[in-house]
């Protein structure tokens, strides 16, 4: 019987994906902020390994090649565009390493600095990048292929035909700066654009928090009837004008905005009540939001044997209310003052 693939897991149920790799290895200090590219695969696949194993522990059903900014004319930046192939090789190992035969290994491209939305000419040049990405990524044994984070969607329409080319499931998401994409395009817009030239999957990722991605996914919903997909950043963004990365605390002091456990499972629930088929996260989403989401979802992954219980809890007042719920709502209250009680 043929290996069960993306599609059939999203025609059975919610797909539960991973979170974002990049900015936490930064933290661990294995990615360096700035060029922020994924040379990490050749020089320390064990530290990523152990991310992806978290994730899949947590309830991941996909994990994604750390390919993201993997294109060669990115990697130029950090003095590592020669080493592209092996880079995009080692990311698909890995990936596949840690997956084992419980996780679909998902391939990734993302937005490249050489288009130019008003430069024909760039297109050529950018299709060709995608090709080579692509091609190392399926003859490595990729799944199916994720082009994400694209802000225009003219570059993204370039990466799902380079996908299509080879023949694999493609998925694409959008990655939208307030009302739509700088090339003109709503989230309907692109919904319809991108399921018209062949994409299995649409969707949005990046930028915005659970609720603003939630929105921009239930919208791009009611435009197509290909699979939804909705991987928010782990960043409050209440200002739906300002993603996270034009927040005065990016890049580097993120964690004051991250988002809780609670808001994530939260996301999930109402993420799958409005038919989005692919829910996960992206920038700050770490191993735990994705676990609160699979708990959300009914589900018990191999993390949850570490979920919390806080019966045992040495606090009496923290012993005594041991009910999640009481939990989520008192986050829901709570300040960033230092008050015991709320
Ligand atoms: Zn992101």
């Amino acid at each position: 019987m043929a290996k069960r693939g993306i599609l059939d897991f999203l025609k059975d149920d919610v797909v539960l994906g991973d979170g974002g790799y990049v900015l936490e290895l930064e933290h661990r200090g294995y990615i360096q902020a700035g060029p922020y590219t994924p040379e990490i695969t050749i020089e320390h696949p064990d530290v990523l390994e152990q991310l992806h194993l978290e994730f899949r522990r947590a309830g991941a059903q996909v994990l994604q090649t750390l390919t993201f900014y993997a294109s060669e004319d990115k990697l130029r930046s950090s003095g590592h565009a020669h080493e592209v192939e092996d880079i995009n090789r080692a990311a698909v190992k890995v990936a596949k390493k840690a997956a084992g035969d419980d996780a679909l290994v998902a391939g990734v491209i993302t937005l490249t600095p050489t288009f130019e939305p008003d430069n024909q000419d760039s297109y050529h040049r950018v299709r060709e990048i995608f090709d080579q990405q692509v091609a190392l990524q399926k003859e490595d044994g990729v799944e199916f292929i994720i082009g994400e984070t694209f802000l225009n969607l003219k570059e993204a329409l370039i990466a799902l035909e380079a996908i299509k080319a080879v023949g694999l499931v493609a998925m694409i998401t959008m990655n939208f700066n307030g009302s739509g994409s700088p090339d003109g395009f709503s989230p309907e817009d692109c919904a319809k654009h991108l399921t018209d030239a062949g994409a299995d999957i649409v969707g949005v990722n990046c930028n915005y928090d659970p609720t603003r991605s939630l929105a921009i996914a239930e919208q791009m919903r009611g435009a197509t009837d290909v699979f939804i997909a909705c991987q928010p950043a782990g960043y409050a963004t209440p200002n739906p004008n300002m993603p996270f990365v034009e927040h005065a605390l990016f890049p580097l002091s993120l964690e004051r905005i991250q988002l809780t456990r609670f808001a994530f499972s939260e996301f999930a629930v109402k993420a799958r009540d409005a038919g989005i088929n692919y829910i996960g996260g992206c920038c700050g989403v770490l191993p735990y939001h994705v676990r609160a989401m699979a708990e959300a979802l009914g589900r018990r992954p191999e993390g949850s044997e570490k979920s919390p219980d806080l019966a045992r809890h040495i606090i009496p007042d923290v012993r005594e209310k041991d009910d999640i719920c009481y939990w989520r709502e008192r986050e829901k209250r709570a300040t960033y003052e230092p008050a015991r009680k709320v």
